[in-house]
């Protein structure tokens, strides 16, 4: 694939292609990176798979295909060794279709009441996916190993960093400054390979 001019991030949250595009400028690499904020608007797909890659191509594929413009898109969540992997790409509705992060909290906190330390264990994932208008699809991944805390800790970040403290780390992922997070994190370490490989292409 020759490097295209332009991509399309499927996402309107502001903070996902903040991230995207100090990525790219940081790596050098020239590409205009637009998100969905940019661009006609169109109902967003259900995320309907059973894995982060599934889902995350299942956004870039809409994308590319309402748009026109190589696009990607990311799908992310915890998986929580006690919980069987759980819960996995329902992260963000784990306590059901209308919660927010601070219930979700709050249940898996009841999930793994009593659990001890070494039984805790857990990680983030990140698949990133790009899709052509013409079909030719790719997949990074991203994780970030670590467990999870008896209480929550933290005010930056989102989701479930105020309970997660990756591996290495006395502190929650909530307790790091964004940049701290970004070196280490599921997501980072995917934008990173994606950005790496888009930098190769003539
Ligand atoms: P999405 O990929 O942005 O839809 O994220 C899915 C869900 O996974 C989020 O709503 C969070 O609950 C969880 N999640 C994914 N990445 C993170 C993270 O870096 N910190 C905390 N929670 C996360």
């Amino acid at each position: 694939m020759t490097r295209p001019s332009r991509v399309v991030l499927a996402t309107n949250n502001p903070k996902k292609l903040a991230e995207l595009r100090r990525v790219v400028e940081a790596a050098g690499v020239d590409v205009e990176v637009l998100g969905l904020a940019d661009l006609p608007s169109y109902p967003e797909p259900n995320e309907t798979e059973r894995t982060f890659e599934g889902n995350a191509l299942i956004k870039a594929r809409e994308a590319a295909t309402r748009t026109g413009i190589v696009a990607v898109a990311d799908d992310s969540g915890l998986e929580v060794d006690e919980l069987n992997g759980m819960p996995g790409v329902r992260s963000s509705r784990w306590a059901g279709p209308m919660c927010d992060d601070e219930e979700n909290n709050e249940l898996l906190l009841a999930q793994l009441d009593g659990v001890p330390a070494n039984r805790r264990t857990a990680r983030f994932r990140c698949a990133l996916a790009l899709v052509t208008p013409d079909g030719e699809e790719r997949v990074w991944h991203g994780t970030m190993e670590g467990r999870i805390a008896d209480a929550p800790a933290g005010e930056h970040g989102f989701g479930y960093d105020p309970l997660f403290i990756p591996d290495g780390e006395a502190r929650t992922s909530a307790q790091m400054t964004p940049d701290e997070k970004d070196a280490i994190s599921h997501r980072g370490e995917a934008v990173r390979a994606f950005v790496a490989w888009l930098g190769e292409q003539p």
